[in-house]
């Protein structure tokens, strides 16, 4: 068995010092992983839960800098909190308006990225071949997580991107920012109830709502809904063999679970901190020994 990285870690004076900062923090998974892909790589770092309350966000962004923090992941509720306090934003960071990953440059500069739209496409390329371009992409929920599907999606050249909503007004929104910045990509908004004979059949479904989480929830779209021969991803990770995925897969979609999008997010917020390739079969395990 491989050994908990975190017990035989050594903190010295040359430790790049990493992190998330959320509020709250205590439920998260990320150190577990993020130790793992450190020790992968031989890469000296330690990564550590920073609850930071929502009046403190500007100071502890600040703060990275005066600390010597090599970059920070962030999480729910300063994904769009810590922009106004950040030197350099990526693309998908400007367009999507929330950060999940600030890196420290070497000069200082604070710069924002946002891996878990590229984490998406990432996984849905390498696991199923699947490149948005010139498709039709499905995106269920209007949410943080949904934004930066649908976003990335016409980013990436989508032909038509689907915006699925519990709250149909929270969709539109998001539809016309996403129309606005991609006026090539068509955008279309729905409540999951009028998808049927308003939307054209999707090649890809993005499961990016809350739902699945808890055992009783229903499913957030209507199993017939799913045709044969699409693919899907579902962003829940807890549990990992949603509702929704087991639907996907009886009808005969090729799908991928959260924790998969949990590892590639976090994969690549490890490379950009440190320039070293993250393993992300040792992020995965380590997750599951980290339940
Ligand atoms: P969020 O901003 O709070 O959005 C939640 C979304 O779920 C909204 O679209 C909301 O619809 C919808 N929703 C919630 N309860 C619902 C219900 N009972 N019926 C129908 N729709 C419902 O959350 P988020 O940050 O986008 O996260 C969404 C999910 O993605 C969470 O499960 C989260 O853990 C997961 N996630 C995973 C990763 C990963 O790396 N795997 C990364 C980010 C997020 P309304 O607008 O109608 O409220």
């Amino acid at each position: 068995m491989t050994p908990d990285p975190r017990s035989t870690q050594r903190i010295g004076g040359s430790t790049r010092m990493l992190g998330v900062i959320g509020w709250p923090v205590a439920h998260t998974r990320s150190p577990a992983m993020q130790s793992a892909a450190a020790a992968a790589a031989g890469v000296d770092a330690a990564y550590v839960p920073l609850p930071v309350h929502p009046d403190l966000v500007g100071d502890a962004v600040r703060g990275l800098r005066a600390l010597g923090f090599a970059g920070v992941n962030v999480t729910i509720p300063h994904k769009p909190a810590v922009i106004p306090f950040l030197d350099e934003l990526s693309d998908e960071a400007r367009g999507i308006g929330a950060v999940n990953s600030i890196v420290v440059r070497e000069d200082g500069r604070l710069c924002g990225h946002n891996t878990d739209a590229p984490a998406v496409y990432s996984i849905l390329r390498r696991r199923f071949g699947f490149d948005p371009a010139g498709r039709t992409v499905l995106v269920l929920g209007a949410g943080g997580a949904a934004r930066a599907s649908a976003w990335k999606a016409a980013h990436l050249g989508a032909a038509c991107v689907v915006i699925a909503n519990r709250t149909l007004e929270k969709g539109e929104t998001l539809a016309a920012d996403i129309r606005r910045q991609f006026p090539a990509t068509e955008v279309l908004a729905l409540s999951p109830s009028s998808l049927a004979g308003h939307a054209p059949p999707p090649d890809a479904v993005l499961q990016m709502t809350s739902l699945g989480m808890k055992p009783d929830d229903p499913l957030p779209i209507a199993p017939a809904l799913l045709p044969p021969g699409a693919i899907a991803l579902d962003g829940v990770y807890a549990p990992v063999n949603t509702a929704f995925l087991g639907a996907a897969r009886e009808r005969g979609l090729q799908a991928a679970d959260g924790l998969e999008m949990l590892v590639e997010q976090g994969a690549l917020a490890f490379e950009l901190w440190t320039g070293s390739p993250a393993d992300r079969n040792a992020m995965r395990a380590a997750l599951a020994m980290d339940p």
